[in-house]
């Protein structure tokens, strides 16, 4: 059995940025946090692509030794299509083709259906709901989403929401999602629904994380070279979650060194395209990075 499961999307992405395009790259709430995890613990990853997934894109999956067993075959895959300008904290939506993803059952296979860690990623949330209804007793539950569930299906995001102990939202979705411009307020607002935690990420800036009595903020990574920004909500979440199901320990502490490792993950994906740079990461290239954070934490 894997120590993490994680549901969302897997994504042929089109990107367009100041520095530079790609078409059609392997990509995905699910494919980004699978791969960020997999530093840290063994991610098993349910979703669904078609049949134009490329060979190749399963066998990069499968380097990192992530479980596709519930990887379901179907039609076509998800594509997502974004550009982004010289503010590159917002990525600016194109085209989505749900494709696949439309009609996709979730189907939690056998053996991953003890699994304690669970990162529900960016997907409908009638399916994040399916999959927590198929897992018996998950020990820690992260939620992710994006503005598009927040429009087109807020009702049922709420009821996942309820189920949830940590919840991810970027300053943009939290806004929206709590109908303020208070992050504070809307962080507040989140922790009365049920999560036990939640956290804001602010892109570059950073992000903050909010629990019943306490705040705490993880900086973000001073770059100078960023690429591309897409995939860093999700590997900032599958990184976070992956430490901790690595320390098996959900104390305030280790929340927040998960915060930490979430954003140095998260930044090292932004210095290429698609999943460029994670493919070719190391464990080693985290620590470094980890006491560069210790430093600029001094004073
Ligand atoms: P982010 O971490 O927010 O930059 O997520 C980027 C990834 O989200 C891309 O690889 C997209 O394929 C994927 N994505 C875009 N739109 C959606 C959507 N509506 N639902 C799930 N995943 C999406």
């Amino acid at each position: 059995m894997s120590d993490v499961l994680i549901v969302g999307t897997v994504a042929l992405d089109t990107i367009e940025t100041p520095f530079g395009k790609v078409e059609k790259a392997l990509g995905g709430s699910a494919a980004y946090a699978a791969f960020a995890a997999s530093f840290f613990a063994k991610p098993s990853l349910i979703s669904i692509v078609g049949k134009d997934f490329p060979k190749q894109y399963f066998r990069v999956l499968k380097k990192r030794g992530i479980n596709l067993e519930g990887l379901k075959i179907d039609d076509k895959t998800f594509h997502w299509e974004g550009f982004y300008e010289y503010d590159m904290n917002e990525a600016k939506t194109i085209k989505t083709e749900l494709n696949s993803i439309e009609n996709f059952k979730v189907e939690i296979p056998e053996m991953h259906k003890d699994v304690r860690y669970v990162f529900l990623a960016n997907i409908n949330p009638e399916q994040q709901l399916e999959a927590l209804r198929q897992i018996n007793n998950p020990g820690l539950v992260v939620l992710d989403t994006m503005n598009f569930w927040i429009n087109n299906k807020k009702e049922v995001l709420i009821d996942v929401i309820k189920k949830t102990d940590v919840l991810l939202l970027n300053d943009g979705e939290a806004r929206q999602l709590f109908k303020t411009i208070n992050l504070v307020k809307a962080a507040n607002e989140a922790l009365r629904l049920g999560p036990k935690a939640v956290i804001i990420k602010k892109g570059e800036h950073g992000a903050l994380l909010f629990t019943k009595n306490k705040h705490f903020n993880a900086p973000g990574y001073p770059l100078e070279k960023i690429k591309d920004p897409t995939g860093c909500g999700d590997s900032f979440g599958g990184a976070f979650i992956g430490y901790l199901a690595k320390t098996k320990d959900l104390s305030e502490h280790k929340l927040r060194k998960a915060m930490i490792y979430g954003s140095i993950v998260a930044s090292y994906n932004a210095e290429d395209f698609g999943l460029n740079k994670l493919k070719n990461l190391t464990v080693k290239d985290i620590e470094k990075r980890y006491k560069e954070f210790q430093s600029m934490r001094e004073f």
